[in-house]
C-alpha cells in the first residue's frame, strides 16, 4: 500500500481488500450488543447517544434502563427532563440527556414519531451530528454514508497512512471520502460497524494488536512503526483546575440545593450552594456573603469540612470540599434571602430522587447521612 495517495487514483482492488478484511474480521470478533441485532432507528439513535464519549460497559446498562423504561421515542418524549437526568445520572457531559429529551420531542411533534431517514435532516435534530446521522441511516436504513468517528479516523490514518490532522474540520471530508471508497455498497451497516469495533477492540490508541492483525502487511503505521504517531491529532484540549466550596445548609431535616440554570454541563442539575475560588482556600477565608451572613447574624454552625473530592471532566478537573452550615430553624427572612440565591429546601428522599451531578450524588449517597461533627465557630 503506497503511502496516502489521493483517494480518487485507489484501484477497486485496493478498496476491495480493506472491506473484505474488515467484515470477515468482524464476523469472527465483534461483540454481542443489543443495539446490534436491531434494525429500530430509535434503539440505535439511543445507543449511540449514551455511547459517546462513553465505554461500552458503562454504557450498556444505562440503555437497557433507558430501553425499559422508554420503550418508544413516544415514552421518551412525554417523559419530564429530571426523569430524563436522573436515568442518565453518572454518564456526564449531561448536555447529551437534555438533548436526548429535546430530541425525542421534535420527532413526536414534527414527525410523527419516525426518525427521519436522510442523513442531512438528522444533523438538523438536537444532538444529531454527522457521526450520529451516518450510524442511523446506515444501520436503520441502510444507506451508504460512512461513519467517522475517533475509531475510523484511527484506523483509516494508520492503514493508509493518512496524516491529515484529525482535530481541523477539513480533514474529515478527507475521511469521509476515504471511507466511502472503501465502503462497500451491499452492506454500508456491516462496513461501518466493522469499522468501528476494529477500531474499538484491535487498532487501539495504545497498544493495537498489530501481530495478529489482517492488515499486518498492507498497514502503513505497522511497516513504519508509526502507530503512535497516526492519526495526527493537532491541537490539545487545556485542562482547566476548579476550587469549589460546597455549603449545605441545613435546617432540622431540610437541606438547601439549588438548580443550575444557563449554560453548562451540569444544566439542570441540582448542585448544594457553592463558592468557586481560583486556589485552594480555607473555610475561613472565604470571601462570601451568603456565608457570612448565616454565619454572623443568623447563628449557623460550620461543622466539619470534607476531605478533598476530585472529579475529571473532558476539560475540567474540579477539586471539591463539602462542608455543613446548620441552623437553628429558618426564618423568614433568612428563607427570603435563600429564594434570592435560588436555594430551594428539600428533605433527604427528595434530595435522592432529583437529578444531580455524579459528584453532588457521590458525596450525598456517601458522607451526607453519616454523622457529622459540629463545631462551635
Ligand atoms: S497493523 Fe496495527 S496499526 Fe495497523 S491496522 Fe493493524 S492493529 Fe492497527
Amino acid at each position: 500500500m503506497r503511502e496516502h495517495k489521493q483517494i480518487q487514483h485507489l484501484a477497486s482492488a485496493e478498496t476491495d481488500f480493506f472491506s473484505l478484511k474488515i467484515e470477515k474480521w468482524y464476523g469472527e470478533n465483534k461483540r454481542n450488543l443489543p443495539w446490534r441485532e436491531t434494525k429500530s432507528a430509535y434503539r440505535i439513535w439511543l445507543s449511540e447517544i449514551i455511547l459517546q464519549q462513553t465505554r461500552v460497559a458503562q454504557g450498556l446498562p444505562y440503555y437497557q434502563r433507558f430501553i425499559e423504561v422508554f420503550p418508544s421515542v413516544n415514552d421518551l418524549a412525554e417523559a419530564t427532563e429530571e426523569q430524563v437526568l436522573r436515568l442518565w445520572q453518572g454518564l456526564g457531559y449531561y448536555s447529551r440527556g437534555r438533548n436526548l429529551l429535546a430530541c425525542a420531542r421534535k420527532i413526536v411533534r414534527e414527525y410523527h414519531g419516525e426518525f427521519p431517514s436522510s442523513y442531512s435532516e438528522l444533523q438538523k435534530l438536537p444532538g444529531i451530528g454527522r457521526y450520529t446521522a451516518a450510524a442511523i441511516v446506515s444501520f436503520a436504513f441502510g444507506k451508504a454514508v460512512p461513519a467517522i468517528d475517533g475509531n475510523a479516523f484511527r484506523v483509516l490514518s494508520r492503514v493508509f497512512g493518512i496524516k491529515n490532522d484529525i482535530a481541523q474540520g477539513k480533514s474529515f471530508r478527507v475521511f469521509f471520502d476515504w471511507a466511502k471508497k472503501l465502503m462497500h455498497p451491499r452492506d454500508p451497516a456491516l462496513f461501518n460497524q466493522a469499522l468501528m469495533e476494529f477500531g474499538a477492540t484491535w487498532c487501539t490508541h495504545k497498544n493495537p494488536r498489530c501481530g495478529d492483525c489482517p492488515f499486518l502487511n498492507e498497514c502503513y503505521a505497522f511497516r513504519n512503526k508509526a502507530q503512535g504517531h497516526l492519526p495526527v491529532k493537532g491541537k490539545k484540549t487545556k485542562v482547566t483546575d476548579r476550587y469549589l466550596h460546597y455549603i449545605i445548609f441545613q435546617a432540622g431535616e431540610q437541606r438547601f440545593l439549588k438548580k443550575r440554570s444557563g449554560k453548562g454541563i451540569w444544566q439542570g442539575l441540582y448542585e448544594f450552594y457553592c463558592v468557586e475560588t481560583s486556589g485552594r482556600t480555607s473555610w475561613n477565608e472565604l470571601e462570601d456573603p451568603l456565608l457570612r451572613h448565616v454565619m454572623e447574624e443568623e447563628g449557623g454552625v460550620l461543622g466539619q469540612e470534607s476531605a478533598e473530592l476530585k472529579h475529571v471532566l473532558s476539560h475540567q478537573r474540579l477539586f471539591a470540599v463539602f462542608c455543613t452550615v446548620k441552623l437553628n430553624g429558618c426564618s423568614e427572612s433568612l428563607r427570603r434571602i435563600f429564594a434570592e440565591n435560588e436555594l430551594e429546601a428539600f428533605d433527604e428522599e427528595q434530595i435522592h430522587g432529583l437529578p444531580k451531578p455524579v459528584l453532588i450524588g457521590n458525596y450525598f449517597q456517601n458522607q451526607l447521612s453519616e454523622q457529622e461533627v459540629f463545631v462551635e465557630n
